[in-house]
């Protein structure tokens, strides 16, 4: 705070300079007003004007989930542009690599024996489409046999089949809600089960000779009509849904409760088929993009503060708190810093990461692409752990970010920076998310963490990833944060150091995949 002021009057100084003493003390006084003045700004700009709810309904509701590779990243990515140019603030996309380009159509799903019912299935990311073409068959399971023989023997019977390649969950209830209700007695014998049910389907998947990753290809080219998963994520009606195997038969995620009905219709030689109608397109290979917008410094233009959050998501929801949140965090924050701070110290960036799912890689192309920014980094905060306010912030391992962090924390409103728990020096992320980019080669990277509001089960990369699950007042709490620390890390007058501290093992920086999803 001291040196600030310093500054401050420093600033002052210069314009200053042919008047007396007592003119300066107020110079400095009117220059502290002004940081207040800009602070209560962002405060109240948000409070009164908060742009978040417009944001996240035209970018979840509208354009949807950003898979890498799809037509909706891009109209992302050019919705940001365009959004940024209509506050006035520089964007542009920068492209970084190339990547398999897939879009995502439409899926229908019913069981129709035993009797009717529409199943609540996702088709996974990249899943082929089936063209025009409705398929109905039969349900199986896939078997516990012996060894990778008596399943080459059996592999013949999937032919025209869907094969079941998950296991049965015991329960669909979550266990906070066991916890609460059932019987010690019960709770324990449920957990003991399920973990040997897990365990026992681990080794049918693997005396088969496969992976889970190899298998619903052994199924495809053995002629299986499509695979079907459950990836339940521990919560009530929540899958996680990740990337198809497959190059020719769909796979798709059959949420708990259908998929347990059909397991156990099948096992008890009930023979449930159902009809399958799935669509998507292969698009070739398409170029990717970070999404970068600039407000330029007036003094240190070649001095860089860094706002940060990947903008890419899976697609079984909307990548609303996965990383929609962050995104718009960050959006929100350079809106307030352009109206309320327009002319900063230092130049004021922000980046929108391409394909962080998939290994950070638009942060480390950036990082690969741009030593003059990394090298010129007083500061870059990152957010992607949900929709929570900010309630942890680490030094990730630089010696003197107790110094800067805490000086600049200072300037933070306190109903936000009170529940904000620090930890110096802290340790170097090594990965996660996009500030490890940046932490790898020792450049200031911070992660402003967020309270989990059930993130892990409920939202991150499940099919419950949605507006819904967004938490207005926490997002504004963040907006404010982010702009505050960047302007404060602008306003500085010294620029930060990177040294190390000593006995900690740092993070070795991993090249960024230009080219991904693709055979060759
Ligand atoms: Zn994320």
């Amino acid at each position: 705070m001291k040196t600030t002021d310093l500054n401050l009057l420093t600033n002052c100084w210069r314009k200053a300079v042919p008047l007396m003493v007592s003119a300066l003390l107020c110079c400095g006084m009117s220059q502290a007003q002004s940081s207040k003045a800009v602070i209560d700004g962002i405060m109240q700009e948000e409070t009164n004007n908060s742009q978040l709810e417009k944001l996240a309904h035209e970018l979840f509701d509208g354009i949807g989930p950003r898979l890498v590779g799809t037509p909706q990243m891009k109209q992302a990515n050019d919705w940001a542009v365009a959004k940024y140019k209509s506050w006035n603030i520089d964007a542009h996309n920068e492209k970084w690599g190339e990547w398999r380009g897939w879009e995502r159509g439409i899926s229908h799903i019913d069981m129709v024996s035993p009797r009717v019912k529409s199943l609540e299935g996702t088709q996974l990311a990249w899943s082929p489409g089936m063209g025009k073409k409705t398929v109905s068959a039969e349900v199986i399971i896939l078997p516990d046999l012996a060894d990778s023989v008596a399943f080459q023997q059996w592999l013949p019977k999937v032919k025209g089949k869907f094969v079941m390649i998950s296991m049965c969950q015991p329960t669909g209830r979550p266990d906070y809600n066991w916890q609460e209700f059932a019987l010690k007695e019960s709770f324990e014998k449920m957990k003991a089960e399920r973990t040997a049910a897990t365990d026992a389907w681990r080794k049918r998947i693997s005396k088969t000779g496969y992976t889970s990753r190899t298998l619903p290809v052994a199924l495809e080219k053995a002629g299986a009509a499509g695979i079907l998963t459950n990836n339940w994520s521990a919560g009530f009606g929540v899958d996680k849904i990740f990337g198809a195997y497959t190059k020719i038969i769909p796979t798709v995620d059959i949420a708990l409760e259908d998929y347990g009905m059909l397991y156990r219709l099948s096992e008890s030689g009930g023979k449930p088929v159902i009809s399958m109608h799935t669509e998507s397109k292969e698009l070739g290979v398409v170029p990717t993009f970070n999404t970068i917008a600039e407000i330029k410094g007036s003094e240190k233009p070649n001095e860089y503060v860094m706002l940060s959050a990947h903008f890419d998501s899976w697609d079984g929801g909307t990548g609303a708190t996965d990383n929609g949140t962050g995104t718009l965090t960050m959006m929100e924050a350079m809106r307030l810093l352009k109206k309320y701070y327009p002319h900063p110290k230092r130049t004021i960036l922000v980046g929108h990461w391409g394909s962080e799912e998939e290994g950070l890689n638009g942060s480390r192309a950036f990082v690969e692409d741009h030593p003059e920014i990394v090298q010129n980094l007083q500061a870059l905060f990152n957010q992607d752990n949900g929709t929570g306010r900010v309630v942890n912030l680490s030094g990730q391992g630089f010696v003197e970010a107790k110094d800067y962090l805490t000086r600049w924390l200072a300037a933070v409103p306190d109903t936000i920076k009170n529940r904000i728990k620090t930890n110096f020096p802290g340790q170097p992320g090594g990965g996660g998310s996009d500030f490890a980019s940046f932490v790898a080669v020792g450049a200031p990277g911070f992660s402003l963490s967020s309270l989990n509001w059930s993130y892990g089960s409920y939202t991150w990369h499940t099919n419950r990833d949605t507006y819904d699950k967004v938490v207005f007042d926490d997002l504004k709490n963040n907006a404010i944060l982010a702009a505050v620390m960047a302007y404060m890390a602008s306003e500085d007058p010294a620029k930060t150091t990177n040294t190390k501290t000593e006995g900690i093992k740092w993070p070795v920086q991993v090249k960024a995949t230009r080219r991904g999803g693709l055979d060759k």
